[in-house]
């Protein structure tokens, strides 16, 4: 059995997916414990709306939430977007590495799991992919990462409720304002959606200013949701005013 472990992560070596050291040689995968000590997990004080760690305590929202009103209920962001999560984002995103997913959800349920039972969750939905992005990548980034969430709260998970109908630009390099007229009409309910009175939870990788996360709880509310949430892995620094 050991012969055949090691032989396996010589074929498949077993690395942290933040700095991409070796683990040892039949340990599980995991981030190592280096990593876990260095990561910037988001405290306090932070948006009482989005979640994204702010300088005070004393206004409680971050300059994105108090200039738009975000129709969502809370969310919550676990790892501030540094050069390592960014990079190991990346890797996961655009170089082919799925084997992140269940690390990343694993270290999202430690930190988050309390919070979204508290919030009696009924369903749980990635940010979809347009048709044509998901063809390029082979999967959904956001979607992985839902769907182990979803079975580890044993809360049922729906990957088909919402459809990005526009191949939108990516987010990061647009103002906010265009951020906003980017995503407004990029999603559509399926059209045998039975959402009435249900509380929403969205995951996604990277929160930036809400617009994403805000149109698509818009579509859900219209459709007769009750609240909708949001869990991301990272998110930038908010600006206070
Ligand atoms: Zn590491
Ligand atoms: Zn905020």
């Amino acid at each position: 059995m050991k012969v055949f472990e090691g032989m396996l992560n010589i074929l498949y070596p077993n690395r942290c997916p933040i700095c991409q050291k070796l683990l040892p040689i039949g340990t599980e995968p995991d981030i190592c414990e280096e990593c876990k000590d260095n990561l910037h997990v988001i405290g306090e004080p932070k948006c009482l709306k989005c979640g994204k760690p702010i300088d005070s305590k004393e206004i409680g929202y971050c300059l994105d939430c108090l200039r738009q009103k975000h129709v969502y209920e809370k969310g919550w962001c676990l790892w501030l977007y540094d050069a390592c999560v960014k990079s190991s984002i990346s890797r996961y995103k655009y170089h082919n590495q799925p084997c992140y997913a269940p690390l990343y959800a694993k270290e999202l349920l430690v930190y988050y799991k309390d919070e979204i039972l508290k919030h009696s969750i009924n369903r749980i939905i990635p940010v979809p992919l347009h048709s044509k992005k998901l063809k390029q990548r082979g999967f959904n980034q956001a979607a992985l990462i839902a769907e182990i969430i979803s079975k580890e709260m044993d809360i049922p998970y729906d990957p088909t409720l919402l459809r990005r109908i526009h191949d939108t630009k990516p987010q990061k390099a647009l103002t906010h304002k265009d951020r906003y007229r980017n995503v407004i009409s990029a999603f559509e309910l399926v059209e045998d959606a039975s959402i009435h009175n249900l509380n929403i939870l969205i995951v996604d990788d990277i929160y930036t200013t809400g617009s994403t996360i805000n149109s698509c709880a818009k579509v859900l509310l219209r459709g007769g949701a009750n609240k909708i949430f949001f869990i991301a892995l990272a998110t930038g620094k908010g600006l206070s005013i």
